[in-house]
């Protein structure tokens, strides 16, 4: 097993700890939505950089997917609907087949 070959003095074991403290970081605010952003970093909640869109956003995923869900439902609803008013016209003349 590999052992240090001098003990670490004061004086290094100091300057290395100097730099181990909680710095407060700098901050900017969202110009689309003022929320607190890293400096040159795209807003996370809404996805603008510099006043433009740049990226989708968790929000407009969920948007996307719950129109795609919409669609969806709504093709297998219109289907659906289409066999139901093909199927009474079936069993309607079988009804009116079996009463003659
Ligand atoms: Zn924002």
């Amino acid at each position: 097993m590999p052992v240090p070959k001098r003990k670490t003095s004061k004086k290094r074991k100091n300057q290395r700890a100097s730099t181990k403290f909680i710095r407060t970081k700098s901050f900017t605010e969202c110009s689309n939505c003022k929320s607190p952003l890293n400096s040159h970093a795209a807003c996370s909640v809404c996805g603008f950089y510099k006043g433009k869109k740049v990226m989708k956003t968790k929000l407009d995923r969920m948007l996307m997917r719950g129109q795609a869900k919409e669609a969806a439902y709504k093709k297998a609803h219109a289907a659906h609907q289409h066999e139901q008013s093909t199927e009474p016209t079936e069993e309607s003349q079988n009804v009116q087949k079996d009463e003659e």
